[in-house]
């Protein structure tokens, strides 16, 4: 609840304010406060859907004169609910869906609401992309900021990397660009740092060709196998070029319709791939990896590369219960190999779903220092999720993610994406950006925000 002393400058927000005002006695309440992961039940004393620059800035207002703090929400899907708070003030962009594509220029300009598939229809169209994530539901807002990883990364880069300017709100109610040639401070802050430095109302990117064919799939052996697979794998990518880009998930075969009845629910290790090049140079390339072994299911196949993008929505739907630790490896050692396929095999839950990325490519090429990211280096990235429908079994699948990372640990090649940490502390931050990166962040956050007063993110404090 906003406080009644608080009330005068809850009616001044009203007057300027375009978009709703959601407060708890409303009916609409409930659905607007919640965010993707079901884990997450937070309480704000007030949702601001912002309509635009001006909303934005009048929220912010409103939060800095009473004190409220603000989380700041784009898609939502922040793992540990960063953008949603108790008793705070969410700053909702959900509605900035603007998305305006210069064919001739090659470029995009995406408001901050837009989630990753609406991006994708609108380019795919054109047969044309920016390189974003893995589930067509993401915002891509926060992805952005923290780095964003995917299918194409390993060809074209980070989505960071495809970005040309931002348009941005900072914690003072400036509205600022940055570019490469205009706060070029901010614009290599924004490229990794997060929301640390404002709110970013619009991006810029450059589109890259694509399909919007592609070969792309998910091929399955018994994750008794795994072992044998992964060290496979790790031979057959060593040689692969840019155009692919892989995950390897082990979970339970998922109950979903093109997966045979009876491999539902049985333990699988699958490969999934994407060949971002001709269709016929794909299937050279992919032809060892489908031939070894005996793999139970091939589902790697020419698509339209939306269809492919779409592929893990039903693995990761709002409303389930979510956990994960992350980590980055050098590369896939023997030892890696083998504490992965035999934690993999103590997976509890039918929901876990837990996927190892494939860094490299595009991503390495670009210098450690010109973007805020950290971990261009990464041989592969662990995501290591644990869900459930509901808190039934959540602490125990939880003990499993916390206990594969910590058998890991000897192999964590140091940083770790920002995009999958949880509510970790600061010294985590510190780590994942390494102490030269985060020194530099912690003078732009001084700059930008001195008195911290966007801190629901990956936090960089002023210091
Ligand atoms: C199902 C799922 C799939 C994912 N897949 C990928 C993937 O393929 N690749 C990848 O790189 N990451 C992936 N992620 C991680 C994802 O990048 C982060 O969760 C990201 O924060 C999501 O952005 P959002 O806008 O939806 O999140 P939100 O929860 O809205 O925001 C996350 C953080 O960003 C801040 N923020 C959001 N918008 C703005 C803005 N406009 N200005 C300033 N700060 C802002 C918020 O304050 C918060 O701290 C995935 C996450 C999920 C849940």
């Amino acid at each position: 609840m906003v406080l009644a002393s608080d009330q005068s400058a809850l009616r001044e927000l009203a007057t300027s304010f375009r978009g709703e005002l959601v407060q708890p006695a409303d009916p609409s309440y409930d659905e607007q406060r919640r965010v993707w992961n079901g884990a997450i039940d937070r309480r704000p004393a007030l949702i601001a859907r912002c309509t635009g620059v001006a909303d934005i800035v009048a929220a912010l207002r409103f939060a800095r004169s009473t004190g409220l703090t603000p989380a700041v929400r784009g898609g939502g899907h922040s793992f540990p609910g960063l953008s949603v708070c108790d008793a705070g003030v969410v700053v909702d962009l959900g509605q900035l869906k603007e998305i305006e594509i210069d064919p001739e220029a090659g470029t995009a300009t995406v408001g901050a609401g837009v989630l990753l598939g609406e991006l994708d229809r609108e380019t795919q169209a054109l047969g044309l992309a920016v390189p974003a994530g893995i589930v067509t539901h993401t915002g891509l807002a926060g992805l952005t900021l923290g780095g964003g990883i995917g299918w194409l990364m390993r060809k074209y880069g980070l989505t960071i990397d495809q970005l040309l300017s931002v348009e941005l709100v900072t914690a003072g109610g400036d509205v600022v660009r940055a570019s490469e040639s205009e706060n070029a401070d901010l614009f290599w802050g924004v490229r990794g740092g997060g929301g640390n430095f404002g709110i970013v109302t619009r991006f810029e990117f450059r589109l890259n060709p694509l399909g919007p064919t592609v070969l792309a799939g998910p091929i399955f052996w018994p994750m008794t196998d795994s072992a044998k697979v992964l060290r496979f794998y790790r031979e057959w990518i060593a040689e692969a070029p840019d155009e692919l880009m892989t995950i390897v998930v082990h979970r339970r075969a998922p109950a979903l319709p093109f997966v045979p009845t009876e491999l539902q629910g049985e333990p699988v290790v699958a490969i999934v791939s994407c060949y971002a090049g001709p269709v016929e140079e794909g299937e050279r390339v992919l032809r060892p990896l489908r031939s070894h072994g005996r793999p139970v299911l091939d589902l790697c196949e020419p698509k339209p590369f939306l269809e492919h993008q779409a592929m893990f929505d039903p693995s990761f739907p709002h409303g389930r219960w979510y956990y994960m630790r992350t980590c980055d490896v050098a590369e896939l050692s023997d030892e890696v190999i083998d504490i992965t396929a035999e934690h993999s095999m103590r997976i509890g839950s039918p929901l876990t779903a837990f996927p190892i990325w494939q860094m490299g490519g595009a991503v390495a090429r670009v210098g450690e220092h010109e973007t805020a990211f950290s971990g261009r280096g990464a041989g592969h990235t662990f995501n290591i999720t644990a869900i459930t429908d509901s808190e039934a079994g959540f602490e125990e699948e939880r003990e499993w993610a916390c206990g594969l990372w910590s058998a890991l640990e000897p192999h964590h090649s140091g940083g770790a994406y920002v995009n999958f940490l949880m509510d970790e502390g600061e010294a985590r931050v510190r780590g994942a950006y390494g102490a030269d990166k985060y020194e530099r962040l912690q003078s732009l956050k001084r700059k930008y925000d001195p008195e911290n007063l966007l801190r629901l993110n990956q936090n960089i404090p002023p210091g």
